[in-house]
């Protein structure tokens, strides 16, 4: 029996203004699981992050940035750095989501930094890995997250890293509709736990939290909680519909 407590993350990618935002997190507040084992967090956009903290504020939801930049501050126009997060109500941030490396350039020696800013400030980071369809075809899977961790982890030692949160999320299972099989996912995450433990210590392996991402929904949420290396889940998709989110983290009813 594990002693991890599940993490249920909703990543609202760059959907939603502020007063749609608003509106989701009135739904999704009124329909919270009475299982108070399971933690909840949100990722709206960053033009709805202090709203809708005021919304979730009293509650047990709690609230992450997308996206971070590693300085405090300075003349880095367009970017969100960790203390302005937390002073927006965040306590997670998710750092090296596949959609930014594909799209905005960032690498692991950017999740690494990003990362150290990210506990420094004191938030939570969600730190996501995973392969690429092509990679996982070519049996590069593993040796593909075992570079992912090696390098986004550097110089991190067990103290710093202790809190972090992983995410697998195989890239071809974002936004896809395909959800990596039951036995796929305990497999990477097996080994996920097993690349924590060779680098961090058995106590860290047992006590971090690796969340899946991919294609969650309410018809798989179940299976996949039931895992014993799973964790949680970041979900997309399915966290912009309240409904849809409101069934994800209720799972167990
Ligand atoms: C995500 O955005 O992290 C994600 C897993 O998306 P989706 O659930 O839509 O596949």
């Amino acid at each position: 029996m594990t002693s991890r407590r599940p993490l249920i993350a909703g990543n609202w990618k760059m959907y939603k203004t502020c007063s749609e935002a608003e509106d989701t997190a009135r739904e999704i507040v009124k329909n919270l699981p009475d299982m108070p084992d399971v933690e909840i967090m949100i990722a709206p956009p960053a033009t709805a992050l202090a709203p809708v903290f005021s919304i979730i504020r009293d509650t047990p939801v709690e609230l992450g940035g997308q996206n971070m930049f590693w300085e405090a501050q300075g003349a880095y126009t367009g970017e969100v750095s960790g203390p302005m997060l937390v002073s927006a109500g965040c306590s997670y941030v998710i750092i090296g989501h596949s959609e930014r490396r594909q799209y905005f350039g960032e690498t692991d020696d950017s999740v690494n930094r990003k990362i150290n800013a990210a506990k420094a400030a004191g938030l939570t980071p969600i730190i996501c890995v995973g392969e690429t369809e092509t990679e996982r075809d070519a049996e590069k899977t593993f040796s593909v997250l075992d570079k992912q961790m090696e390098n986004g982890l550097e110089s991190l030692s067990a103290d710093s890293f202790k809190g972090v949160v992983i995410a697998y999320e195989p890239v071809w299972a974002i936004g896809t509709g395909r959800t990596a099989t039951a036995q796929q996912a305990q497999e990477v995450h097996a080994r996920l736990r097993k690349f924590l433990d060779k680098r961090f210590g058995g106590d860290i392996a047992s006590q971090t939290r690796i969340v899946y991402g991919g294609s969650v929904k309410p018809e798989n949420i179940a299976e996949l909680m039931a895992l014993e290396d799973i964790d949680g889940a970041l979900v997309g998709g399915a966290s912009l519909k309240p409904d849809t989110f409101s069934k994800i983290i209720n799972y167990k009813r």
